[in-house]
């Protein structure tokens, strides 16, 4: 018997279950990947350097330096801001852990902000109720691939306060419906993970405009070393003079990565488009069937990535537990998916202190991400409207 599941985050995957993200890879990503492995250089090389150049082009950054996550994108970001102990970096809790985890990383101090109800992201205010004398940054989480108006922040913060763009979910995003996320001239993170709508199985980058920083994380993701390790190998000359300058890491991408990142690009328009047409179709059926969900602000605009597809299930409203209701979509092989338990909440930061961030904690209570990625069919969508409405619609 040919095996017919693996095993998902816990929960047997059959063939038939859908996950709430998966990757689009296409025999291009396939070829390209072969192509470098024979080509006898897999580590960083000319492929990163032209992943490099096609991802500052599409952003619209005058420099992108790749890394191999997020996480290093976020520690490395606030690193060459000069963050170190003692120092406050406002993050809000409903985000990944790394969005956290950077400032401690520095021996800074994570405070956590709440959000926005509609649009679950900060907004000038609920950063402006944590500032104090010792914030040396905020970051910004565009939560779900809505493109936060990181200027208007700007206009509210002291001029010595950094902003930081953790962009995981928001590679393809507008602000404002105007420039790329990206192009703000803030230092913008990215990540290319497996389940993100880029994928590189693994990677990440900083979107910048600063070419002294650029070139210090350049350095900082090399192990420190002045010029990397492709054009030692590629000019004689250089061999003996690349030198050690700081103590640096060893963060950077590989060229095996970089070439699935090159095709994922140039197809980017033709996932983005796929994802529009499911929270499209997930809209137009949950309409159909008068039922009464709502959804994060912003999804169905152009300028929103639709990284995560995030619904709001009010237990007054639908008299079911978000939980039991997660179980049950979960037994019907919907990899419906909560983003995330607040990180206030946590084991790791409970000794931060309990902060009162009344809205994350009432959308924790409520949040919803439904299934949405650039491989799904409307036949799915369909599918995951039909077993909402059968445990939601009563008789
Ligand atoms: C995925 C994610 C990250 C971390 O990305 P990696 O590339 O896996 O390190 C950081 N922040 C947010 C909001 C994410 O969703």
């Amino acid at each position: 018997m040919e095996p017919s599941f693996i095993l998902f985050w816990g929960f047997a995957m059959t063939k038939d279950y859908i996950p709430f993200g998966t990757p689009d890879f296409t025999e291009a990503e396939i070829e390209a990947v072969t192509r470098v492995m024979r080509s006898g250089w897999v580590g960083m090389g000319k492929e990163t350097i032209a992943f490099e150049k096609e991802l500052s082009d599409y952003i619209g950054a005058h420099e992108v330096v790749t890394v191999n996550s997020c996480t290093s994108a976020l520690f490395l970001a606030l690193l060459i801001e000069g963050i170190g102990p003692g120092d406050e970096v406002i993050v809000p809790s409903l985000t990944w852990c790394a969005t956290a985890n950077a400032a401690l990383y520095l021996g800074a101090k994570p405070v956590f902000c709440d959000v926005d109800s509609q649009s679950m992201c900060v907004t000038p205010k609920t950063v402006a109720e944590k500032l104090t004398s010792r914030t040396k940054a905020v970051i910004v989480v565009h939560y779900g691939g809505y493109a936060v108006d990181v200027d208007e922040l700007r206009q509210t913060l002291p001029k010595h306060v950094a902003i930081i763009e953790d962009a995981a979910h928001a590679f393809g995003s507008y602000y404002n419906n105007k420039k790329c996320v990206g192009a703000s001239g803030n230092l913008v993170c990215f990540s290319f993970y497996a389940n993100k709508n880029l994928s590189t199985a693994d990677g990440g980058a900083i979107a910048l405009f600063d070419p002294c920083k650029a070139e210090r994380l350049r350095s900082l993701r090399m192990s420190g070393m002045d010029s990397n390790a492709w054009s030692r190998y590629t000019k004689a000359s250089t061999v003996f003079v690349a030198s050690l300058t700081e103590l640096g890491y060893k963060m950077n991408l590989t060229d095996l990565q970089a070439a699935i990142g090159r095709v994922q690009l140039r197809r980017l328009g033709e996932m983005a488009n796929v994802r529009f047409e499911i929270a499209k179709r997930y809209k137009q059926r949950i309409d159909e069937l008068r039922m009464d969900i709502s959804f994060q602000s912003g999804v169905f605009d152009k300028s929103h990535a639709r990284h995560l597809f995030v619904a709001m299930f009010d237990i007054t409203k639908t008299g079911i537990k978000r939980d039991d209701l997660l179980l049950a979509l979960r037994t019907r092989n919907i990899g419906a998916s909560i983003h995330y338990r607040p990180l206030h909440s946590q084991p790791l930061y409970a000794g931060h202190g309990v902060p009162s961030l009344p809205i994350t904690e009432s959308l924790a209570e409520s949040i919803m991400t439904l299934p949405i990625s650039a491989k799904m069919t409307l036949t799915q969508v369909d599918y995951v409207v039909e077993q909402l409405a059968a445990l939601l619609i009563k008789e």
